[in-house]
């Protein structure tokens, strides 16, 4: 065998910087993809490392979404950490009480009432057990759960989407809320104390689930029902979803609100829907709609719930999150009448 190489005509320049330029566009296309799939992205460092600190992060963005509702974006102090949160856990955020900043005696009193037969006694602190130490006496801190709407693949902040609870806006609550209220009043700069991850639900990516109890295990058809800022937790979801190529989960969304102004984030929402291939589709159901509606009206019903979400199966995962009363006396009913698995086959944020 001869050890001379074959003659080779060498390329011609401009042919070889076009392939050059090919080869380079292709490489950084897919590894920037790569480099964006929320769940490969351990190299980096995650902020929140011991689930029983607390971390302090600085607000560096708000943006007012809604009338009632305002993205906070915080810094987590360095480009290239993550903040460590799985797919389907939330954080708790620490603030002063405004409660007892004001000294107040009362916090949305509750007169006196008649329920089933039985008079329920005025209240001037309903519900604020959480808030209030052993002496009866506020607390200095509160604390309240919120999820992120962003992924571990956004390096270097995360987004909080927080509907605002103001006082004299509703006659039933006229205090408003006090963790949302606290943090409608900060301004960028300032900063606030984090912890977790907190949560029953994780999801790993690809249709891998855990639910803190329940035999999820593989689902890859999933129905989302939610209310108001109960939106958050799907948000979440929905983007791990399609930010990953390989993963084919699809996923429905019932999405409940009082009015078409309380929708959060409607125009990102619908361009995910049309960008999916069908494989995300999103459904909303208002209380009082505007003229000209074209999606369903009232409470989440049975006839909304198998006309949007995918019927039982053990490939189907239900996943809520709304008020209490949207969850008790809308879906459950709804679900168990629809024969879906209430052991199994569902879970609530
Ligand atoms: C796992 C989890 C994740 C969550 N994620 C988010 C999230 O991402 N974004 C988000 O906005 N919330 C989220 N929440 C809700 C959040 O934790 C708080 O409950 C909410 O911000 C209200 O807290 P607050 O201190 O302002 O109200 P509170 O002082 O606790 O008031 C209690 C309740 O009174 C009622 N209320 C008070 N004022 C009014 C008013 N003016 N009009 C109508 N009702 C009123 C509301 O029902 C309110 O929840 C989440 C909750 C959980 C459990």
């Amino acid at each position: 065998m001869s050890d001379e190489a074959p003659s080779v005509q060498p390329l011609p320049i401009p042919m070889f910087l076009g392939f050059f330029l090919l080869f380079v566009t292709w490489y950084v296309y897919k590894n920037g993809r790569k480099k964006l799939v929320w769940h490969q992205m351990k190299k980096y460092k995650a902020l929140l490392q011991n689930r029983k600190k607390k971390y302090t992060v600085k607000l560096i963005d708000k943006k007012i979404v809604t009338h009632d509702t305002i993205r906070f974006r915080f810094s987590l102090g360095n480009s290239s950490m993550r903040l460590g949160l799985p797919v389907g856990k939330c954080v708790k955020v620490f603030g002063p009480n405004i409660a007892k900043k004001q000294n107040a005696i009362e916090w949305n009193p509750r007169p006196e009432m008649e329920r089933n037969g039985e008079i329920i006694p005025s209240d001037p602190r309903p519900h604020q057990n959480d808030d209030i130490d052993k002496a009866g006496e506020w607390k200095e801190i509160i604390e309240r759960k919120y999820t992120p709407c962003t992924l571990d693949s956004n390096l270097g902040y995360f987004d909080f989407t927080i509907k605002i609870y103001r006082s004299n806006e509703n006659q039933l609550f006229p205090h408003g809320g006090k963790m949302s209220q606290y943090m409608e009043s900060l301004e960028v700069g300032n900063s606030v104390q984090i912890q977790g991850p907190f949560g029953k639900i994780e999801y790993f990516g690809r249709g891998n689930w855990k639910g803190m109890g329940k035999k999820y295990g593989k689902r890859n058809q999933i129905g989302l029902i939610c209310g108001g800022s109960g939106v958050t937790p799907m948000i979440q979801l929905i983007q791990a979803v399609l930010q990953d190529p390989k993963d084919n989960t699809t996923i429905s969304m019932l999405y409940a609100n009082k009015t078409f102004d309380d929708i959060i984030i409607k125009e990102q929402l619908d361009e995910w829907s049309l960008n999916s291939n069908g494989q995300f589709s999103i459904h909303y159901t208002l209380d009082s709609p505007p003229e000209n509606w074209n999606g369903y009206e009232g409470f989440v019903s049975d006839t909304m719930i198998s006309e949007t979400l995918p019927p039982p199966s053990d490939d189907t995962l239900i996943l809520m999150c709304g008020p209490p009363p949207m969850i008790k006396f809308a879906c459950l009913p709804n679900l168990k009448k629809l024969n879906y698995d209430l052991k199994n086959g569902i879970g609530e944020y």
